[in-house]
C-alpha cells in the first residue's frame, strides 16, 4: 500500500461513549467482521480479554487494519477509564489521527478532556463524533458547542444530523450537499444519498455558510475564494477542511448513534479524507544517541531503520513487541539496534495484529504499525535503528502510581512463579510496579487504581497460573526535598583484605517536576567515565527505595558534583557506597516532606442530591473547583486526597440511591497535612 493510503488512528474518549460500539461498526463496515459485535453481549471482537467482555469496558488498547475506499485504516481502540491510561498514552504516542468520540447527552465529560489534552500533547490532528442521538435529550449542537467551549477547540458541524428516537430522517452533508440515510434493514450497510430537501434547504444553506466561515477563518485559500465572493464546490471545501484539520486548527464534527448503524460510515469517510497519512505528518525527530543534536527521519520506506517500541504483551506463544515503523523496514530475521542497552535484537516474525489475532507478514515498512516476536530485551519506548547510526526517539510520558497493594500467592509454593510474573505485567504495563522487601519477603504492587490492580490480579490468576490474595488499598505516598542540601561523602573501608575507597560530592534540590532528574557533572580526569553508570545508578535506587517510610522521592533534582578516586583503591563498591551515603546525608540536612496523590473528580448528581453530595466531600478535605447548578444534573468538579476516597463509590451510591456518577484522575502531589502525617508515621 502507497503511503499516502494509509491512516493510522486511535478513537479516544471518556467510558461508555462509545467508542467500542463505532469500532465495532466500522470492522463490519469495511467487511473485516461479517458480524456485528455488540458490547452489551460480550461479544465486541476488539474487547477480547475475558475481563474485558464480562464487565463491558475496555481494558486494553487493540488493533486492527482495516480497508475503506482505497485506503488502509490502522485503527486502535483505546479504554476511556482512566486506570489504563498508559494504553491511551503509547497508542497517542504512535498515531497520525484521531476521532474522538462523545455521548450526544452527557457532551464533553472529565475523561473525554483527559485524553483530548493527551492527543494535544502529541500534536495529534482529530475529528469529532456526537455519539447517542438517539437517546432522549440528546443534542448535537449542544455538544458540538460544549467541545468548542470545554475544550477550547475550533468545533465545526459539517453535517446536520436528523435523528431521535422516534424519527431517522438521515443526516445533511454540508460539504457536499446532501441527504444521506442508513435504511435499517441492511445494518445500516446501504446509504442512500438524497438531494437535501426543500424544507431543510435554508437551513443547510445557512449551516454550509457558517461551516465555510469558520473553516475560512484558519484556512487562506478558502477566505480568498470567499471574500471574492467565488462559488465554493465540495472539493474546495473539503480540501480546506483537510489543510486546518492536518494543521490542528479545526475540528469538524459528526453525528450519528453508532449503536443503531447511524452515520458511521461519513466518519470513515472523513478518516480517509481529512485525517493525515504518514506522509502528511512529515519527518519525525531523534536525537543522536551521546550527543544533543537531533535529526530529522523522513517517512521513507527506503531510508535507514527508525522505529518505535511503544507497547509490549506478553503471549505465550511468544511474547509481542508493537512497532511504529518510522523509517525503512524491516523483514524476518533482520537485525535492529537498541541504543538503550546497547544490544543488538533479531526479529524474528512479523504480523499486522486485528484484536488478538495475527496475520503473519514479510516486511514492515515505514509508515505502518505492526507487531513483532523475538524482540528479548525490547521495552516500551525503546527505538529500533541500525548501529552504526544510533539515534533515540523521543519516549513516552507516563504516571505515577497513586495505589498500592499487598499481595501473595495463595500457596507458597507459588512464591517464585508470582515473582517471574510480576515481572512480565511490569514490562508490559508502565504504570504498574512492584517492590519485593528483601527481609520479608513480602511484595507490593502498586499501580493506577483498585480496578487496575484488581485486573492485573485477575491476570495473574487466569493467564500466570499464580491465585494471589491482594490486601486493601493503600495510598502510594511519595515524599520530596524542602530545601538544596549539598553533602561531601568519604567511603573508606577494608573489606575482603583491601581498601576500599570512594569520595563524592553531590547536591539535591527541589524541582517542580515530578519525575526525579539526576545531572552528572563529574569531570573525567578526576572520576573516571566507567564509575558514572554505577554512580547514576546508586543514585536512582536510592530516590526509587526511597527514606525511613520507603517512599519514592520525587520533584527532586540530584546533581553530582565532584568526586575522588584513589589509584588502586577506588572501587564499584566503595564509590556506589559514597553516592548512597551522600545522597541518605543530603535528605537529611534538606528536610523531607510527605507529598500525597491529589485527584481530580468530577460528579454528575440529580440536583435534589447535591448538597448531601457536597456535604459529604467536604468531610474528605475536598476542594471545589467549578459546579454547573443551572443544569440538572449538576456537575461539580475539583480536587480530593486519594486517601478520603477509598470506597468511594458505595458512598455516593447511597447518597444518591444510585443516581449519582463520578471519576477521578491523578492530577498532583501535595504535601499531606500534619495531622495526618503523624498516623502514617506511627
Ligand atoms: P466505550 O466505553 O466508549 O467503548 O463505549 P461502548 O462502546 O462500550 O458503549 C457503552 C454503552 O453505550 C454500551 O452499552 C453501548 O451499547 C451503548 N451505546 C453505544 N453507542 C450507542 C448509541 O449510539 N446509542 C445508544 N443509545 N447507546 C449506545
Ligand atoms: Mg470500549
Amino acid at each position: 500500500m502507497d503511503l499516502s493510503r494509509i491512516r493510522n488512528v486511535g478513537i479516544i474518549a471518556h467510558i461508555d461513549a462509545g467508542k467500542t460500539t463505532l469500532s465495532e461498526r466500522i470492522l463490519f463496515y469495511t467487511k473485516k467482521e461479517h458480524k456485528m459485535g455488540t458490547v452489551d453481549e460480550g461479544t465486541a471482537k476488539m474487547d477480547y480479554l475475558q475481563d474485558e467482555q464480562a464487565r463491558g469496558i475496555t481494558i486494553t488498547s487493540a488493533a486492527t487494519t482495516c480497508l475503506w475506499n482505497d485506503h488502509q485504516i490502522n485503527l486502535i481502540d483505546t479504554p476511556g477509564h482512566v486506570d489504563f491510561t498508559a494504553e491511551v498514552e503509547r497508542s497517542l504516542r504512535v498515531l497520525d489521527g484521531a476521532i474522538g468520540v462523545f455521548c450526544g447527552v452527557a457532551g464533553v465529560q472529565a475523561q473525554s478532556e483527559t485524553v483530548w489534552r493527551q492527543a494535544d500533547r502529541y500534536r495529534v490532528p482529530r475529528i469529532a463524533f456526537v455519539n447517542k442521538l438517539d437517546r432522549t435529550g440528546s443534542s448535537f449542537d449542544k455538544t458540538v458547542a460544549s467541545i468548542r467551549d470545554r475544550l477550547g477547540v475550533n468545533a465545526v458541524s459539517v453535517q446536520i444530523p436528523l435523528i431521535d428516537e422516534s424519527r431517522r430522517v438521515g443526516v445533511i452533508d454540508l460539504v457536499r450537499r446532501l441527504l444521506l440515510r442508513f435504511p435499517e434493514d441492511s445494518l445500516g450497510e446501504t446509504i442512500l444519498q438524497e438531494s437535501v430537501p426543500a424544507d431543510l434547504r435554508e437551513r443547510a444553506e445557512q449551516a454550509r455558510l457558517d461551516l465555510i466561515e469558520k473553516v475560512a477563518s484558519e484556512d487562506e485559500d478558502l477566505m480568498e475564494m470567499y471574500v471574492h465572493e467565488r462559488t465554493i464546490e465540495a472539493a474546495d471545501l473539503a480540501a480546506a477542511i483537510r489543510r486546518s484539520v492536518i494543521a490542528r486548527r479545526v475540528v469538524p464534527v459528526f453525528g450519528g448513534a453508532a449503536l443503531r448503524n447511524f452515520g458511521v460510515q461519513p466518519v470513515l469517510d472523513a478518516v480517509v479524507q481529512f485525517l493525515p497519512s504518514p506522509l502528511d505528518v512529515g519527518p519525525v525527530r531523534a536525537r543522536r544517541v551521546g550527543s544533543e543534536s537531533t535529526e530529522e527521519f523522513k517517512p521513507d520506506p527506503g531510508g535507514e531503520l527508525l522505529a518505535l517500541a511503544f507497547k509490549t504483551i506478553h503471549d505465550p506463544h511468544g511474547d509481542l513487541t508493537f512497532l511504529r515503523m518510522y523509517s525503512g523496514e524491516l523483514r524476518p530475521g533482520d537485525n535492529a539496534y537498541v541504543p538503550r542497552i546497547n544490544k543488538v535484537e533479531r526479529i524474528g516474525r512479523l504480523f499486522v495484529m486485528h484484536a488478538d489475532e495475527r496475520e503473519s507478514v514479510e516486511v514492515a515498512r515505514a509508515g505502518e504499525i505492526v507487531a513483532a516476536v523475538g524482540l528479548r530485551n525490547v521495552q516500551t519506548g525503546d527505538t529500533l535503528c541500525l548501529k552504526k547510526h544510533a539515534v533515540e526517539l523521543e519516549g513516552m510520558l507516563f504516571p505515577q502510581t497513586v495505589i498500592s497493594m499487598s499481595i501473595e500467592p495463595r500457596t507458597s509454593a507459588d512464591r517464585d512463579a508470582l515473582d517471574e510474573a510480576l515481572r512480565i505485567l511490569a514490562r508490559d504495563d508502565p504504570t504498574f510496579r512492584f517492590e519485593i522487601n528483601e527481609e520479608t519477603g513480602q511484595a507490593v504492587v502498586s499501580g493506577m487504581g483498585e480496578l487496575h490492580l484488581e485486573i492485573l490480579g485477575n491476570r495473574l490468576t487466569r493467564d500466570f497460573k499464580v491465585p494471589v490474595r491482594l490486601g486493601k488499598p493503600r495510598v502510594a505516598y511519595r515524599q520530596t526535598v524542602r530545601n538544596a542540601a549539598e553533602v561531601d561523602e568519604v567511603f573508606e573501608r577494608q573489606i575482603g583484605g583491601r581498601n576500599h575507597f570512594g569520595r563524592i560530592r553531590l547536591r539535591v534540590e527541589p524541582q517542580r517536576e515530578i519525575v526525579p532528574a539526576i545531572e552528572i557533572r563529574l569531570d573525567k580526569e578526576r572520576v573516571p567515565r566507567v564509575f558514572w553508570d554505577p554512580i547514576r545508578a546508586a543514585a536512582q535506587g536510592a530516590l526509587r527505595s526511597g527514606l525511613d517510610l520507603g517512599y519514592p522521592i520525587v520533584r527532586v533534582r540530584v546533581v553530582i558534583c565532584d568526586g575522588e578516586v584513589r589509584e588502586m583503591e577506588s572501587t564499584e563498591i566503595a564509590m556506589v557506597a559514597a553516592t548512597t551515603h551522600a545522597f541518605g546525608r543530603a535528605m537529611e540536612l534538606s528536610g523531607v516532606d510527605l507529598l500525597e496523590p491529589i485527584m481530580r473528580f468530577a460528579i454528575v448528581t440529580p440536583a435534589e442530591y447535591m448538597k448531601a453530595v457536597l456535604g459529604d466531600l467536604s468531610g474528605r478535605r475536598g476542594r471545589l473547583e467549578e459546579m454547573d447548578t443551572t443544569a440538572d444534573p449538576v456537575t461539580i468538579s475539583g480536587t480530593v486526597p486519594l486517601a478520603e476516597i477509598f470506597g468511594y463509590s458505595t458512598a455516593i451510591r447511597s447518597l444518591s440511591q444510585g443516581r449519582a456518577s463520578f471519576t477521578v484522575e491523578p492530577s498532583d502531589y501535595w504535601p499531606v497535612p500534619e495531622e495526618v502525617a503523624q498516623q502514617l508515621r506511627f
